[in-house]
Protein backbone atom coordinates (compact mmCIF):
# COMPACT_ATOMS: atom_id res chain seq x y z
CA UNK A 1 0.00 0.00 0.00
CA UNK A 2 2.01 3.02 -1.18
CA UNK A 3 -0.18 5.82 -0.73
CA UNK A 4 -2.00 7.33 2.56
CA UNK A 5 -5.30 6.83 0.44
CA UNK A 6 -4.49 3.72 -0.39
CA UNK A 7 -4.24 2.68 3.09
CA UNK A 8 -7.32 4.26 3.99
CA UNK A 9 -9.34 2.06 1.34
CA UNK A 10 -7.94 -1.02 2.60
CA UNK A 11 -9.13 -0.04 6.28
CA UNK A 12 -12.10 0.58 4.71
CA UNK A 13 -13.07 -2.56 3.24
CA UNK A 14 -12.18 -4.30 6.48
CA UNK A 15 -14.84 -2.47 7.82
CA UNK A 16 -17.18 -2.94 5.26
CA UNK A 17 -17.56 0.45 4.33
CA UNK A 18 -17.98 1.45 0.97
CA UNK A 19 -16.46 5.41 0.86
CA UNK A 20 -14.69 7.64 4.05
CA UNK A 21 -15.99 11.57 3.56
CA UNK A 22 -13.25 13.28 5.26
CA UNK A 23 -14.32 16.45 6.37
CA UNK A 24 -11.44 17.24 9.31
CA UNK A 25 -9.09 19.61 7.56
CA UNK A 26 -6.32 18.42 9.23
CA UNK A 27 -7.25 14.63 7.95
CA UNK A 28 -8.07 16.02 4.55
CA UNK A 29 -4.66 18.33 4.62
CA UNK A 30 -3.05 14.49 5.24
CA UNK A 31 -4.38 12.67 2.87
CA UNK A 32 -4.06 15.36 -0.20
CA UNK A 33 -1.81 17.83 1.08
CA UNK A 34 -4.08 20.63 0.84
CA UNK A 35 -3.53 23.44 2.78
CA UNK A 36 -7.19 25.94 2.22
CA UNK A 37 -9.81 25.74 4.68
CA UNK A 38 -12.53 24.07 2.13
CA UNK A 39 -11.91 20.83 0.95
CA UNK A 40 -13.34 17.48 1.34
CA UNK A 41 -11.88 13.91 0.42
CA UNK A 42 -13.84 11.23 -0.89
CA UNK A 43 -11.80 7.99 -0.22
CA UNK A 44 -13.37 5.20 -2.47
CA UNK A 45 -12.99 1.41 -0.60
CA UNK A 46 -12.54 -0.33 -4.17
CA UNK A 47 -9.22 0.43 -5.91
CA UNK A 48 -10.65 0.48 -9.31
CA UNK A 49 -12.63 3.81 -8.18
CA UNK A 50 -10.83 6.56 -8.19
CA UNK A 51 -10.85 8.77 -4.66
CA UNK A 52 -11.86 12.37 -5.43
CA UNK A 53 -11.11 15.74 -3.69
CA UNK A 54 -13.28 19.06 -3.83
CA UNK A 55 -12.91 22.36 -3.09
CA UNK A 56 -14.71 25.85 -4.47
CA UNK A 57 -13.01 28.39 -7.11
CA UNK A 58 -11.19 30.23 -4.57
CA UNK A 59 -8.66 27.19 -4.62
CA UNK A 60 -8.82 25.97 -8.06
CA UNK A 61 -4.71 27.12 -8.87
CA UNK A 62 -3.45 26.44 -5.57
CA UNK A 63 -5.13 23.01 -5.36
CA UNK A 64 -3.75 22.08 -8.90
CA UNK A 65 -0.51 22.51 -7.27
CA UNK A 66 -1.31 20.38 -3.96
CA UNK A 67 -3.50 17.55 -4.63
CA UNK A 68 -1.79 14.43 -6.09
CA UNK A 69 -2.97 12.63 -9.15
CA UNK A 70 -4.29 10.06 -7.72
CA UNK A 71 -6.92 12.39 -6.77
CA UNK A 72 -9.70 13.41 -9.04
CA UNK A 73 -10.21 17.29 -8.34
CA UNK A 74 -13.64 18.59 -8.53
CA UNK A 75 -14.02 22.27 -8.41
CA UNK A 76 -17.10 23.92 -7.00
CA UNK A 77 -18.35 27.18 -8.24
CA UNK A 78 -21.74 26.96 -6.76
CA UNK A 79 -23.30 25.14 -4.08
CA UNK A 80 -21.66 23.72 -1.29
CA UNK A 81 -18.74 20.74 -1.16
CA UNK A 82 -21.16 18.20 0.36
CA UNK A 83 -24.03 18.26 -2.53
CA UNK A 84 -21.32 17.81 -4.85
CA UNK A 85 -19.62 14.45 -2.55
CA UNK A 86 -23.50 13.47 -2.70
CA UNK A 87 -23.79 14.00 -6.63
CA UNK A 88 -20.21 11.92 -7.52
CA UNK A 89 -22.16 8.74 -5.39
CA UNK A 90 -25.29 9.07 -6.82
CA UNK A 91 -24.05 9.17 -9.99
CA UNK A 92 -22.13 5.78 -9.35
CA UNK A 93 -24.30 3.66 -11.59
CA UNK A 94 -28.36 3.79 -11.31
CA UNK A 95 -29.18 2.52 -7.81
CA UNK A 96 -25.63 3.12 -6.58
CA UNK A 97 -25.71 1.96 -2.68
CA UNK A 98 -23.76 1.32 -0.16
CA UNK A 99 -22.58 2.66 3.40
CA UNK A 100 -20.88 5.71 3.83
CA UNK A 101 -18.55 6.68 6.87
CA UNK A 102 -18.45 9.95 7.82
CA UNK A 103 -15.59 11.44 10.69
CA UNK A 104 -18.06 11.39 13.55
CA UNK A 105 -16.01 13.36 15.89
CA UNK A 106 -15.80 15.84 13.23
CA UNK A 107 -18.98 16.25 10.93
CA UNK A 108 -21.33 18.95 12.88
CA UNK A 109 -24.96 17.69 13.63
CA UNK A 110 -26.21 20.41 10.82
CA UNK A 111 -23.57 19.25 8.19
CA UNK A 112 -24.66 15.70 8.77
CA UNK A 113 -28.41 16.51 8.45
CA UNK A 114 -27.54 18.10 5.23
CA UNK A 115 -25.51 15.11 4.16
CA UNK A 116 -28.42 12.68 4.98
CA UNK A 117 -30.71 14.58 2.96
CA UNK A 118 -28.35 14.95 0.14
CA UNK A 119 -27.47 11.11 -0.01
CA UNK A 120 -30.72 9.90 -1.40
CA UNK A 121 -31.72 6.26 -0.61
CA UNK A 122 -29.79 3.94 -1.34
CA UNK A 123 -26.92 5.04 0.84
CA UNK A 124 -26.35 4.49 4.74
CA UNK A 125 -24.50 7.12 6.51
CA UNK A 126 -22.79 5.57 8.97
CA UNK A 127 -20.20 7.50 11.40
CA UNK A 128 -16.60 6.55 12.67
CA UNK A 129 -14.41 7.49 14.49
CA UNK A 130 -9.91 7.66 14.26
CA UNK A 131 -9.55 5.69 10.51
CA UNK A 132 -7.14 8.81 9.74
CA UNK A 133 -6.18 9.33 12.72
CA UNK A 134 -5.02 5.74 13.56
CA UNK A 135 -2.98 6.34 10.35
CA UNK A 136 -1.36 9.55 11.34
CA UNK A 137 0.04 8.59 14.73
CA UNK A 138 2.46 6.38 13.14
CA UNK A 139 4.99 9.08 11.40
CA UNK A 140 7.10 8.48 8.04
CA UNK A 141 10.80 9.63 7.86
CA UNK A 142 9.44 12.86 6.39
CA UNK A 143 6.88 13.65 8.96
CA UNK A 144 9.69 12.87 11.50
CA UNK A 145 11.99 14.85 9.44
CA UNK A 146 9.70 17.89 10.18
CA UNK A 147 8.87 17.43 13.45
CA UNK A 148 12.61 17.28 14.39
CA UNK A 149 13.16 20.75 12.35
CA UNK A 150 10.58 22.45 14.66
CA UNK A 151 11.84 21.21 17.69
CA UNK A 152 15.39 22.14 17.02
CA UNK A 153 13.93 25.76 15.84
CA UNK A 154 11.94 25.98 19.43
CA UNK A 155 14.73 25.11 21.63
CA UNK A 156 17.30 28.03 19.64
CA UNK A 157 14.24 30.63 20.19
CA UNK A 158 13.93 29.75 24.14
CA UNK A 159 17.89 29.77 24.35
CA UNK A 160 17.29 33.14 23.05
CA UNK A 161 14.96 34.46 25.34
CA UNK A 162 16.58 32.89 28.13
CA UNK A 163 20.18 35.29 27.17
CA UNK A 164 17.58 38.26 27.86
CA UNK A 165 16.74 36.90 31.25
CA UNK A 166 13.68 36.04 33.21
CA UNK A 167 13.73 38.22 36.36
CA UNK A 168 11.82 41.51 36.15
CA UNK A 169 9.68 40.56 32.98
CA UNK A 170 6.18 39.98 33.03
CA UNK A 171 5.32 35.83 32.07
CA UNK A 172 3.56 37.09 29.39
CA UNK A 173 6.23 39.53 28.06
CA UNK A 174 8.82 36.34 27.70
CA UNK A 175 5.95 34.20 26.12
CA UNK A 176 5.30 36.59 23.34
CA UNK A 177 8.92 37.16 22.89
CA UNK A 178 9.18 33.38 22.81
CA UNK A 179 6.44 33.17 19.93
CA UNK A 180 8.38 35.93 18.29
CA UNK A 181 11.38 34.24 18.31
CA UNK A 182 10.24 31.41 17.18
CA UNK A 183 8.37 33.39 14.47
CA UNK A 184 11.96 34.93 13.41
CA UNK A 185 13.78 31.57 12.99
CA UNK A 186 11.18 30.68 10.32
CA UNK A 187 7.92 28.92 12.17
CA UNK A 188 4.65 29.70 11.22
CA UNK A 189 3.36 30.12 14.46
CA UNK A 190 3.40 28.61 18.01
CA UNK A 191 2.09 25.12 17.89
CA UNK A 192 0.12 26.18 20.86
CA UNK A 193 -0.41 28.82 22.87
CA UNK A 194 3.15 29.05 25.31
CA UNK A 195 3.07 28.78 28.72
CA UNK A 196 5.65 30.80 31.27
CA UNK A 197 4.02 30.29 34.64
CA UNK A 198 6.60 31.04 37.83
CA UNK A 199 5.82 30.51 41.49
CA UNK A 200 3.14 29.39 42.37
CA UNK A 201 1.41 29.95 39.47
CA UNK A 202 3.02 26.89 38.06
CA UNK A 203 0.97 25.25 39.84
CA UNK A 204 -1.47 25.14 37.25
CA UNK A 205 -0.86 22.91 34.87
CA UNK A 206 -2.30 24.52 31.96
CA UNK A 207 -1.40 28.09 33.18
CA UNK A 208 -2.07 30.94 31.19
CA UNK A 209 1.08 33.63 31.22
CA UNK A 210 0.09 36.62 33.64
CA UNK A 211 0.97 40.00 33.80
CA UNK A 212 2.94 40.11 36.75
CA UNK A 213 6.69 40.14 36.80
CA UNK A 214 8.66 36.76 37.26
CA UNK A 215 10.68 37.39 40.81
CA UNK A 216 13.96 36.45 42.30
CA UNK A 217 14.41 32.80 43.71
CA UNK A 218 11.38 31.19 42.11
CA UNK A 219 10.62 27.88 39.45
CA UNK A 220 9.47 28.92 36.60
CA UNK A 221 8.14 26.11 34.10
CA UNK A 222 7.83 27.42 29.95
CA UNK A 223 5.90 24.60 27.96
CA UNK A 224 6.21 25.52 24.25
CA UNK A 225 6.40 24.41 20.57
CA UNK A 226 6.85 25.80 17.21
CA UNK A 227 4.24 24.88 14.11
CA UNK A 228 6.48 24.28 11.20
CA UNK A 229 5.68 22.84 7.86
CA UNK A 230 2.13 21.21 8.93
CA UNK A 231 3.62 19.85 12.30
CA UNK A 232 3.97 21.16 16.23
CA UNK A 233 7.05 20.71 18.70
CA UNK A 234 6.10 20.25 22.33
CA UNK A 235 8.73 20.97 24.90
CA UNK A 236 8.68 21.87 28.76
CA UNK A 237 11.43 22.95 31.21
CA UNK A 238 11.57 24.14 34.70
CA UNK A 239 14.20 27.14 35.15
CA UNK A 240 14.96 28.26 39.03
CA UNK A 241 15.62 31.98 38.95
CA UNK A 242 18.29 32.41 42.13
CA UNK A 243 18.19 29.91 44.91
CA UNK A 244 14.73 28.32 45.10
CA UNK A 245 13.69 26.32 48.90
CA UNK A 246 14.87 22.60 49.30
CA UNK A 247 11.65 21.11 48.93
CA UNK A 248 11.22 22.63 45.49
CA UNK A 249 14.98 21.17 44.57
CA UNK A 250 13.85 17.99 45.71
CA UNK A 251 10.22 18.04 43.61
CA UNK A 252 12.36 19.23 40.54
CA UNK A 253 14.92 16.02 41.33
CA UNK A 254 11.68 13.39 41.67
CA UNK A 255 10.17 14.76 38.62
CA UNK A 256 13.60 14.66 36.35
CA UNK A 257 14.07 10.90 37.54
CA UNK A 258 10.07 10.09 37.05
CA UNK A 259 10.68 11.28 33.70
CA UNK A 260 14.15 9.56 32.89
CA UNK A 261 12.88 6.19 33.88
CA UNK A 262 10.35 6.62 31.88
CA UNK A 263 12.14 7.56 29.06
CA UNK A 264 14.13 4.34 29.42
CA UNK A 265 11.10 2.37 28.69
CA UNK A 266 10.12 4.02 25.75
CA UNK A 267 10.11 1.61 22.62
CA UNK A 268 8.21 -0.31 20.49
CA UNK A 269 5.40 -2.79 22.39
CA UNK A 270 5.00 -1.30 25.76
CA UNK A 271 1.55 -0.49 26.52
CA UNK A 272 0.64 3.43 27.15
CA UNK A 273 -0.87 2.73 30.45
CA UNK A 274 2.34 0.59 31.74
CA UNK A 275 4.40 4.01 30.67
CA UNK A 276 2.67 5.90 32.81
CA UNK A 277 2.33 3.39 35.76
CA UNK A 278 6.20 3.64 35.44
CA UNK A 279 6.37 7.34 36.58
CA UNK A 280 3.57 7.28 38.38
CA UNK A 281 5.04 4.74 41.21
CA UNK A 282 8.09 6.80 41.54
CA UNK A 283 5.77 10.04 42.02
CA UNK A 284 3.48 7.93 44.41
CA UNK A 285 6.18 6.15 46.24
CA UNK A 286 7.84 9.82 47.06
CA UNK A 287 3.92 10.71 48.49
CA UNK A 288 3.47 12.85 45.80
CA UNK A 289 0.88 10.97 44.05
CA UNK A 290 -2.05 13.59 44.41
CA UNK A 291 0.37 16.19 42.50
CA UNK A 292 0.55 14.11 39.85
CA UNK A 293 -3.14 14.60 38.17
CA UNK A 294 -2.47 14.56 34.24
CA UNK A 295 -1.60 11.76 31.99
CA UNK A 296 2.24 10.85 31.31
CA UNK A 297 1.98 12.23 27.40
CA UNK A 298 0.40 12.71 24.30
CA UNK A 299 0.69 11.68 20.83
CA UNK A 300 2.32 15.16 18.64
CA UNK A 301 2.27 15.51 14.93
CA UNK A 302 -0.33 17.95 12.74
CA UNK A 303 -1.82 18.17 15.96
CA UNK A 304 -0.82 19.53 19.36
CA UNK A 305 -2.17 16.79 20.72
CA UNK A 306 -2.98 13.34 19.02
CA UNK A 307 -2.83 9.70 19.36
CA UNK A 308 -1.45 7.69 21.03
CA UNK A 309 -2.58 8.74 24.48
CA UNK A 310 -0.26 7.62 27.56
CA UNK A 311 -2.59 7.76 30.72
CA UNK A 312 -4.12 5.73 33.82
CA UNK A 313 -6.77 5.49 31.15
CA UNK A 314 -5.39 5.07 27.80
CA UNK A 315 -6.06 2.05 25.55
CA UNK A 316 -4.02 -1.14 25.91
CA UNK A 317 -2.90 -0.55 22.68
CA UNK A 318 1.21 -0.71 22.91
CA UNK A 319 3.51 1.89 21.16
CA UNK A 320 4.59 1.53 17.17
CA UNK A 321 7.38 2.40 15.60
CA UNK A 322 7.16 5.73 14.71
CA UNK A 323 5.04 6.99 17.18
CA UNK A 324 5.79 10.32 18.06
CA UNK A 325 5.39 11.16 22.06
CA UNK A 326 6.00 13.50 24.93
CA UNK A 327 6.96 11.99 28.27
CA UNK A 328 6.05 15.02 30.51
CA UNK A 329 5.37 13.89 34.08
CA UNK A 330 4.56 16.96 36.57
CA UNK A 331 4.47 17.47 40.22
CA UNK A 332 1.95 20.37 41.32
CA UNK A 333 2.53 21.98 44.90
CA UNK A 334 -0.52 24.19 45.18
CA UNK A 335 -0.35 27.83 46.58
CA UNK A 336 3.39 26.76 46.28
CA UNK A 337 5.33 26.22 43.19
CA UNK A 338 5.39 23.19 40.09
CA UNK A 339 7.88 21.31 38.11
CA UNK A 340 6.98 19.74 34.86
CA UNK A 341 9.18 18.40 32.76
CA UNK A 342 8.46 17.16 29.03
CA UNK A 343 10.66 15.54 26.16
CA UNK A 344 9.36 14.85 22.69
CA UNK A 345 10.43 10.93 21.46
CA UNK A 346 10.19 9.10 18.43
CA UNK A 347 9.57 5.57 19.38
CA UNK A 348 12.03 3.09 18.02
CA UNK A 349 12.06 -0.89 17.46
CA UNK A 350 14.05 -1.61 20.77
CA UNK A 351 14.77 2.30 21.93
CA UNK A 352 13.55 5.86 20.79
CA UNK A 353 14.93 9.15 19.37
CA UNK A 354 14.74 11.90 21.91
CA UNK A 355 14.18 14.82 19.70
CA UNK A 356 14.31 17.78 22.57
CA UNK A 357 17.79 18.82 23.41
CA UNK A 358 17.85 21.16 25.98
CA UNK A 359 19.74 20.20 28.83
CA UNK A 360 17.56 18.95 32.31
CA UNK A 361 19.43 19.60 35.18
CA UNK A 362 18.22 22.23 37.59
CA UNK A 363 19.52 25.37 36.10
CA UNK A 364 19.36 28.96 37.26
CA UNK A 365 18.32 31.66 35.07
CA UNK A 366 18.34 35.03 36.39
ZN1 LIG B 1 4.04 20.78 26.33
ZN1 LIG C 1 2.71 18.07 25.88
Amino acid sequence: LNTRAERVSHDLREQEFDALLVSAPTNVRYLTGYTGSNGLALIAADEDVSDRFFTDFRYASASAQQIPEEFEREIISSGDLFKAAAQTLSDRGSGARGRLAFEEDHLTVAQHARLAELIGEGWELVGCADVVERLRAVKDAGEIDRIRAGTELAEEALRRVLERGLVGRTERAVAVDLEFEMRRLGADGPSFPSIVASGAHGALPHAEPRDESIARDVLVTIDWGAYLDGYCSDCTRTYATGAVGEQAIAVYELVLRAQEAALASVRAGIGARELDAVARAIIEEAGYGEHFGHGLGHGVGMEIHEGPRLSRTASEQPLQVGNIVTVEPGVYLPGDCGVRIEDLLVVLEDDHETLTRLPKELTAVS
